[in-house]
């Protein structure tokens, strides 16, 4: 069939599933996205060119057998595909819908050379949802259980990825988190716009049949001790992320109406689930003025939450140029459909206010010479402050390492970003410098991607299972 339709890519283009009606998915907190057509999913897929080195597999930070799952999907063989889309992911449907695929798997496609790159996110997501609808669950029929037990701190990508390698093959895990549904960041930080909580409450029944226990409204360090874990666990995995906001440094920062990023968004999350303690810890941006400032996917995710909100207007200033942005291009082009102004070039120096924030001064940047991670360095341009006037702030400049106090008594070493010395190349990949200890995700690499957190979080299982013979 595939050597039938070698010139599918050139008479077929890219196609992304249809995205909701503007003036309806700008007024609710569900994703925007309608499902990918079967008939849609075979038309990509047969796009794939099966290149014999296929450059997307090595740029997934997992790996995924990619052309092998797409052709299964064009052939409409769902249940092999997921079955081989799980041997290297553990949560495929999720990265499918967050992953920034054109910095990753679809950026790597030989067909961006002018034609398009295959749809791969789309179709990752398409075959976990169609085979979970369809009743299919992994097979633990084959699993040979152990007398071993691990415990996992942190339900997010990385502890997720950690435990499901380890009950695969007959380790039980125990993940702890202090918040009360599973999935870390991606519950309790991603909007439903881009990801429904349901898609983790789902996935966390899946993993609770499998074996997995979650002990959830259990903090470390608090409820229960690290150095009862180490007594008690044949391991230890660390999967606790990063959760230090990073400040500006201007003045004004501390001005009634000034938020963080994530605060902001957790208590959006809370407040549509119905989840929040009180109805003060609600911010509501309804009928405001809203800058954000940032430009990663935590700012575009504030940006489009003000939008929902009924934000009377909101504008992202961003200190480089729209090329320079870290985040997802896709979710920038969303922000932009959606009514989101975005002020390139420009650098925060002060937020003003009488006793609330009526404005931020901004400085206009030039790019200058590259700095250590290849990003050009803005350099203020002298005399071109203006002000922006604003009922509210919200601050996304990301998120550093703060690993408790804890750790370092327990022999854990941390770098001088104050990030868990782990390393894949180890010994036992992803042990810390104490050998029961692992680590994987945000705490190890800084705040960086849920694909990335899976990787290592099912990496440091393997290290695991070599450090107790199995
Ligand atoms: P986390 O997801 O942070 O999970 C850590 C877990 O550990 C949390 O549940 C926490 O409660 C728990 N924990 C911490 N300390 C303790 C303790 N002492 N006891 C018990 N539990 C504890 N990435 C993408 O790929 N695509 C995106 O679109 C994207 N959007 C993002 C949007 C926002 C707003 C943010 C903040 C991040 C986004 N990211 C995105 C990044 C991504 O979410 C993270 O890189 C990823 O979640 C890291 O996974 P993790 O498992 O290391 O940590
Ligand atoms: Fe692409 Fe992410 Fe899926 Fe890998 S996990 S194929 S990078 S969407």
């Amino acid at each position: 069939q595939r050597l039938n339709n070698v010139f599918q890519f050139i008479d077929v283009g890219r196609q992304d599933p249809t995205k909701k009606a503007l003036r309806v998915r700008k007024n609710e907190f569900v994703e925007i996205y309608q499902p990918f057509q079967p008939k849609q999913v075979s038309a990509q897929a047969h796009r794939c060119l099966d290149c014999g080195n296929p450059y997307c597999e090595w740029k997934c930070p997992v790996h995924n057998y990619i052309p092998n799952w797409l052709a299964l999907a064009s052939e409409g063989n769902i249940l092999e595909a997921v079955e081989l889309s799980h041997q290297t992911n553990s949560l495929p449907e999720v990265c499918g819908r967050v992953c920034p695929q054109d910095r990753l798997c679809e950026g790597a496609c030989t067909l961006n050379d002018g034609f398009g790159a295959v749809t791969i996110g789309s179709t990752e997501k398409y075959i976990t949802d169609t085979a979970l609808a369809m009743g299919w669950k992994p097979d633990m029929s084959k699993v040979v259980w152990t007398d071993k037990k691990v415990a996992v701190i942190g339900a997010g990508p990385a502890g997720i990825g950690c435990a499901d390698v380890l009950v695969r093959n007959g380790v039980k895990p125990v993940v702890f988190d202090r918040y009360p549904e599973i999935g870390g960041l991606l519950t309790f930080g991603i909007p439903e716009f881009k990801l429904e909580k349901t898609v983790m409450s789902r996935r966390r029944e899946i993993f609770s049949e499998m074996g997995i226990e979650f002990r959830l409204n259990t903090e470390i360090g608090k409820d229960v001790s690290f150095e009862s874990l180490l007594a008690e666990y044949d391991a230890v995995f660390l999967g606790m992320g990063t959760y230090k906001y990073m400040k500006g440094g201007f003045p004004g920062e501390d001005l009634p109406g000034v938020h963080e990023a994530l605060p902001y968004l957790i208590s959006n999350v809370n407040h549509c689930r119905g989840w929040e303690q009180s109805l003060d810890d609600f911010v509501d941006m309804k009928g405001k003025r809203v800058v954000v400032l940032g430009g990663g996917d935590t700012a575009m995710d504030c940006n489009r939450t003000a939008v929902r909100q009924g934000a009377k207007t909101v504008t992202c200033a961003y200190r480089r140029d729209q090329e320079n942005m870290p985040g997802s291009r896709r979710e920038v082009t969303n922000a932009k459909e959606e009514g989101v102004k975005f002020l390139f070039n420009r650098q925060p120096v002060e937020i003003v206010g009488d006793g609330k924030v009526e404005g931020i001064k901004v400085i206009t940047t030039e790019l200058g010479e590259p700095d250590e991670k290849g990003r050009r360095r803005p350099q203020a341009v002298p005399g071109s402050e203006e002000i922006l006037p604003a009922d509210a702030v919200i601050i996304a400049f990301g998120f550093q390492p703060n690993p408790p106090e804890w750790l370092v008594g327990n022999d854990v070493h941390l770098d001088d970003w104050q990030r868990v010395q782990a390393a894949e190349e180890s010994e036992f990949s992803f042990q810390t410098s104490n050998p029961k200890v692992f680590a994987g995700g945000d705490m190890v690499r800084g705040s960086d991607l849920v694909v990335t957190a899976i990787y290592e979080g099912r990496k440091a299982a393997e290290g695991i299972l070599d450090y107790l013979d199995i």
